[in-house]
């Protein structure tokens, strides 16, 4: 088995996909994003710094993120692991770099999940979301939608909107992703760690998909 690093525009699904993939195979999903939220939650010096950024759609300074990011990715050289959100720049890539250098860890595939802008913003804005275990639902496309309308089929919990999925801030997302995160993918394709997945609404299938890339 391959770790794994998703690389996508926002709203493609890499949050789905990703507790897909650590269901069924045990892997370690860090999300920074689901990090970076959680943070903001504490309240505390860095929650307040992380509120006032979180919202703009921009992304949040490198140091904030690996700060976040800290004690998770120290162990993942221990267990199979899902990167979610991470890198989102070339001098996060230059990080990861460094710390796969540091840990000898080669065994890794970069996954894009390829989707145009006018299916992201579709599905930006009927994502629902688990506050508590974090699963996406979709109230617009049948196979995501929750059993019950407004909770989450793990756990029962009322599912909320994000704050930043709505048309503005997904405008900011989207073009943050062009200006900031697109240019990465050369970067891989270059060293030979890339694959692209074209996202549709049936997350099975597209599991099955990177199955196929996993050799499992
Ligand atoms: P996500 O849940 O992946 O859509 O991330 C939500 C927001 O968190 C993004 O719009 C950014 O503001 C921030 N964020 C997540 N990951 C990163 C990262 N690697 N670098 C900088 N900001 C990030």
């Amino acid at each position: 088995m391959k770790n794994i690093i998703f690389i996508a525009p926002p709203a493609a699904g890499k949050g789905t996909m990703s507790k897909l993939l650590s269901d069924k195979y045990n892997y370690l999903h860090i999300s920074t994003g689901d990090l970076l939220r959680k943070a903001k939650e504490k309240n505390d010096e860095l929650g307040k710094q992380i509120e006032s950024l979180l919202n703009s759609g921009k992304l949040l300074p490198d140091e904030i993120v690996y700060k976040v990011l800290d004690n998770c990715i120290k162990n993942i050289h221990n267990k199979l692991f899902i990167l979610d959100g991470f890198p989102r720049n070339i001098d996060q890539v230059y990080y990861l770099e460094k710390l796969f250098k540091e840990l000898n860890l080669n065994n890794y595939i970069v996954i894009y999940l390829d989707i145009d802008y006018d299916k992201a913003m579709a599905r930006a804005l009927g994502r629902l979301t688990c506050p508590i275990c974090n699963k996406n639902y979709n109230k617009y496309i049948k196979s995501t939608k929750p059993k019950v309308e407004n909770k989450c089929d793990i756990c029962g919990s009322q599912l909320i909107i994000r704050n930043d999925d709505n048309e503005e801030t997904f405008k900011i997302r989207y073009d943050t992703y062009i200006k900031e995160t697109a240019s990465i993918l050369n970067y891989y394709k270059e060293n030979n760690k890339l694959s692209v997945i074209i996202v549709n609404d049936n997350p099975q299938s597209m599991l099955k998909e990177i199955e196929k890339l996993l050799e499992v």
